[in-house]
């Protein structure tokens, strides 16, 4: 018997899950999707790590990153940073903020990062880097612990679905929950495969844009049935493996 979809708040829990399985995410980081009852809010775990998260911690939040439903539960100190995507981003409707350590020292040096494998496509031929001591000068703790600072990142990342943060990590957006999690799950891959291709010298081959919009072409947002389930297909695997079994996780 086939079972129900899963709700929205069951695909973000099993976000969370995914990502810290595969490393994108550890005690830190965090994954929003935008409610599709309110194109004004979104949802997000409260201040706890992604491994962790069960449907109870879930909290929404207004474009100015403050919790509603009077839930006054400790909320991450950088929910901004999804709040400003959103309100500046309406195409995006998941967003993830993660310190990943393969794509660290792309955010500290001149080295530029881009997509060089296709499941990282979406990343494009240039990743901007945003600095904020550059816009906020040498005293910031490094955190987007308000909207002002998370405006500037959202400023940065402009029509790219990837900035990354100097000495802090990256923030990604997407058109759906699945690939935006799919995709973060292949930033860390495209950065490792970037980082050991750099050790062995000479020139590195980058995806063309040509080659990059015929990946977003088939990845689109009306996929072919083919398409569709060559999708899904990652997503079912990871699913199983962070739940076991897609029955299990009414009992989280
Ligand atoms: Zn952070």
């Amino acid at each position: 018997m086939a079972l129900a979809p899963m709700t929205i708040y069951e695909e973000l829990v099993t976000a969370n899950r995914i990502l810290a399985r595969y490393g994108v995410v550890d005690a830190y980081g965090h994954v929003s999707v935008r409610d599709p009852d309110n194109p004004e809010r979104f949802i997000l775990s409260r201040s706890r790590s992604a491994g962790q998260v069960e449907i109870k911690d879930l909290m929404r939040f207004n474009m100015d990153g403050q919790a509603l439903d009077g839930d006054d539960r400790s909320a991450y100190l950088e929910r901004f940073i999804h709040a400003a995507v959103y309100a500046a981003r309406p195409d995006a409707n998941s967003v993830i903020h993660a310190h990943t350590e393969a794509v660290l020292p792309f955010s500290i040096t001149e080295a530029p990062l881009a997509a060089v494998i296709r499941s990282a496509s979406d990343i494009g031929t240039h990743v901007p880097r945003w600095d904020i001591r550059g816009h906020f000068g040498d005293r910031t703790n490094l955190l987007v612990s308000n909207m002002e600072r998370a405006e500037s990142l959202a400023a940065t990342l402009g029509t790219n679905s990837m900035a990354l943060m100097r000495g802090h990590g990256f923030v990604s957006c997407g058109w759906t929950l699945e690939r935006t999690v799919a995709t973060a799950v292949n930033i860390a891959r495209n950065a490792r495969v970037q980082y050991a291709a750099l050790q062995l010298g000479g020139p590195i081959v980058m995806m063309s844009q040509g080659e990059i919009e015929a990946c977003a072409e088939s990845r689109g947002t009306t996929p072919s049935e083919e398409q569709l389930a060559a999708n899904r297909r990652g997503w079912d695997l990871w699913t199983q493996e962070v739940h076991g079994s897609r029955g299990e996780r009414s009992h989280e």
